[in-house]
């Protein structure tokens, strides 16, 4: 059994895929093609925003929006300390600081609550100057929007959606990557919309961060590449990569269906022995992962045990939160300092997720968690 299993998907549209790339190969526009325009349009109208700009990676859509609101030194950007290290690792290669905020126990999202005492306390010391709030769609579940869309215009801070696990989900007939002043996705392998290498999206409604993201997507350039108005990246996104989104986006709404059969399936057959993820009402997941909680980190260690001698992988996402991580030394923060997160760390482990995982699978994954 695979955690996630992209052969699967590629027999449904290889013909097509192999088409695809020929098509480049004929073309050969390798860099900036037009299968980058289609994709970034097919996208756009997808997600109901007016822009979309392709780049490297899930890491530089990060990246490049904090580059065009020029957020640097004395900068304070919000966000979780349970999320992937490149959520938080943009804003210190800016110079900016991070600062963590704890998350909902429930959603494994960043605590509305706890993020308005946050900005509240940096305004206050009055050391930075709080700038951009990166919520992440953890485990393809949108954060809490409408709280955190609230704060962001009680203090005047923008936000970044971190979509790269959350493309595909929503809340109410909103898509991820349409909340926020700009959000960001990854088409990572591994992502519930990937690609057969790196690559990356920003969505915005924003015309001029549209043209500061292509500014800074090719070297920061003006009139033409050599004309350059700001420092940028080599931030592009490679046709190949954009004419492989193209192919696995014909197939992708209705995977989002069957991630979510998928994870109502195991939400049926799993017993209380483990405490299964809640989608409040509104919200619709895409399942980048399906985790669940242990009672402790030897309980975990024990059932990881028992799924390996049946053959079945899991994963620990994340086995360490942010705060606690040697590349974060420098901020301070204490052990205890965000103690959902680091219960959450002990406990957590996601359970193999792909759209075409069989029932009989569940059924034996979920027979040796319940014991
Ligand atoms: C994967 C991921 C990223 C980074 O995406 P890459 O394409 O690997 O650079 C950023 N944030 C989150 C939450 C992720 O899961």
């Amino acid at each position: 059994m695979q955690f996630i299993d992209l052969a699967k998907q590629q027999s449904l549209i290889k013909a097509n895929l192999d088409k695809r790339i020929q098509d480049v190969l004929a073309h050969g526009k390798y860099i900036m093609g037009p299968e980058i325009k289609e994709m970034e349009a097919q996208l756009a109208e997808y997600v109901g925003v007016k822009h979309c700009v392709s780049c490297s990676s899930g890491t530089d859509a990060l990246l490049m929006p904090l580059m065009a609101w020029d957020v640097g030194p004395g900068d304070a950007v919000f966000t979780t300390p349970f999320t992937f290290i490149a959520t938080a690792e943009v804003i210190q290669l800016l110079g900016a600081t991070p600062i963590f905020v704890d998350i909902d126990p429930k959603t494994y999202n960043i605590s509305p609550e706890l993020l308005d005492v946050a900005i509240n306390q940096v305004f206050e010391k009055g050391e930075l100057n709080p700038k951009v709030i990166i919520p992440v769609d953890l485990f393809g579940l949108p954060a809490d929007y409408a709280a955190i869309e609230l704060i962001s215009k009680k203090y005047d801070i923008k936000i970044l959606e971190d979509a790269a696990q959350g493309f595909g989900g929503q809340i109410d007939d909103r898509k991820a990557g349409s909340f926020g002043d700009a959000a960001s996705t990854s088409f990572f392998p591994a992502k519930p919309l990937g690609c057969y290498g790196d690559g990356g999206a920003i969505f915005t409604d924003d015309d001029e961060l549209y043209e500061k993201l292509v500014s800074v997507r090719v070297h920061g350039k003006g009139g033409d590449k050599y004309d350059n108005i700001r420092i940028g990246l080599n931030g592009r996104m490679d046709t190949l990569q954009a004419a492989i989104v193209l192919e696995k986006f014909t197939l992708f709404p209705n995977e989002v269906k069957l991630r979510n059969e998928v994870a109502a399936k195991y939400n049926e057959l799993l017993s209380d022995r483990v405490v299964i993820p809640e989608v409040e009402n509104g919200y619709t997941s895409v399942w980048a992962q399906y985790s669940i909680l242990a009672k402790d980190a030897d309980d975990r260690a024990n059932l990881q045990s028992k799924l390996k001698e049946a053959g079945i992988p899991s994963a620990v996402y994340y086995p360490k939160p942010l705060h606690q991580q040697t590349a974060f030394n420098h901020l301070d923060y204490q052990d205890g300092d965000f103690p959902v997160s680091e219960e959450m760390s002990q406990r957590i482990f996601s359970l193999p997720m792909h759209p075409y995982l069989e029932v009989s699978d569940i059924e034996t994954i979920c027979g040796v968690i319940n014991g």
